[in-house]
């Protein structure tokens, strides 16, 4: 498997400190200021090496997409002190490698994954966190669960015994077009307050699916103008990707 080290001359500490202050000044100008939104940095491509050093730089937050580079990391970024959340699709398979390695999966597209999950959890006697992906853009290509099955797959999931779902999660749409990103962001807005609202009248048991990730490098501004708890930066952190 090919993987990146980190570029030569690259400072991820100045990189990441930039990524803040953007997260802050997005905070301030739609209202939030203190909001405390999360930044998690996608490390896929990144070798062990280049993803323990953002860790220690202050980036304890990590995404992984592909189970086989967690495999080769895992260790790595347990070692540093990561908190390791799956951000790409998920086999059943290979499920076995976030039960070992990642504290969240984000990346809940199905009852069948969530099952698996929560069995494999039980056998390691222990307890996780999921987000249920939705597909808020429409387009084929993007992985998640359609708008309208998003919080009938959430309560499905929450019942299950070793998962807890704390929120909703969408790439959004590839477009320099705001009104239209922001669009599909608001929709998973609406969804987590549909699920927050039911839960307090109690038909619902989603009391912790208040997260929203939604939002990167390009576009985290206007994820948070919507509402965003936590944006997924790869590139405004790592630098330029080489790899796919
Ligand atoms: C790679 C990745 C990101 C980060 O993308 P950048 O454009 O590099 O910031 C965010 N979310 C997911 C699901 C990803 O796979």
């Amino acid at each position: 498997m090919d993987l990146s080290p980190t570029p030569a001359g690259w400072d991820l500490a100045a990189a990441l400190a930039d990524v803040k202050a953007r997260v802050h000044l997005a905070e301030a100008a739609s209202g939030r200021a203190g909001s405390g939104v999360r930044v998690l940095v996608a490390t896929k491509t990144w070798d062990a090496d280049a993803a323990a050093a953002v860790v220690r730089a202050g980036g304890t937050l990590v995404g992984e997409s592909r189970m086989q580079e967690l495999d080769a990391k895992g260790e790595a970024l347990e070692a540093a002190g990561a908190h390791v959340h799956v951000i790409g699709q998920l086999q059943r398979n290979k499920a076995a490698t976030a039960v070992r390695f990642a504290e969240c999966v984000q990346t809940i597209d199905s009852a069948r994954l969530a099952e698996r999950l929560s069995r494999l959890c039980l056998e390691a006697e222990r307890e996780m966190d999921v987000m249920i992906q939705v597909n808020v853009s429409g387009e084929e290509s993007k992985a998640g669960v359609h708008p309208d099955e998003a919080l009938a797959i959430a309560s499905a999931v929450q019942a299950l015994p070793a998962l807890t779902v704390t929120g909703f999660m969408t790439i959004g749409l590839h477009s320099p077009a705001e009104a239209e990103v922001r669009e599909g962001y608001a929709r998973l807005r609406e969804i987590r307050d549909q699920a927050l609202i039911r839960s307090e009248r109690g038909s619902a048991g989603l009391t912790s699916a208040w997260e929203l990730s939604m939002g990167m490098s390009q576009d985290l501004e206007w994820a948070i103008a919507e509402g965003a708890t936590m944006v997924r930066v790869g590139t405004a952190v790592m630098g330029r990707r080489e790899l796919p």
